[in-house]
């Protein structure tokens, strides 16, 4: 048997910036992924907070625009738990 430690979804959103930071290794990682096969909530905030990344590390350069950011704050405002 190789069961990785089941985390909850408060614990996975406490790593959640470690991991697309790519700061997890090892057993933690491991939980974190499992976590995130199972749970669509936190798989959808992973994949928006890797865009969000991409997108800010693009536009780093340049000032973000008010709608823009209206935008983001919008959407990070629906994925708040
Ligand atoms: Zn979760």
């Amino acid at each position: 048997m190789n069961q990785a430690r089941v985390i909850d979804c408060e614990e996975a959103l406490r790593r959640l910036f470690e991991y697309l930071d790519a700061e997890l290794h090892g057993d933690p990682q491991r939980e974190m992924e499992q976590h995130l096969e199972r749970c669509r909530s936190c798989f959808s905030r992973v994949e928006f907070e890797k865009r969000l990344k991409a997108y800010t590390a693009e536009l780093r350069h340049e000032p973000v625009p008010p709608d823009v950011e209206r935008r983001i704050r919008a959407l990070l405002d629906t994925f708040k738990c």
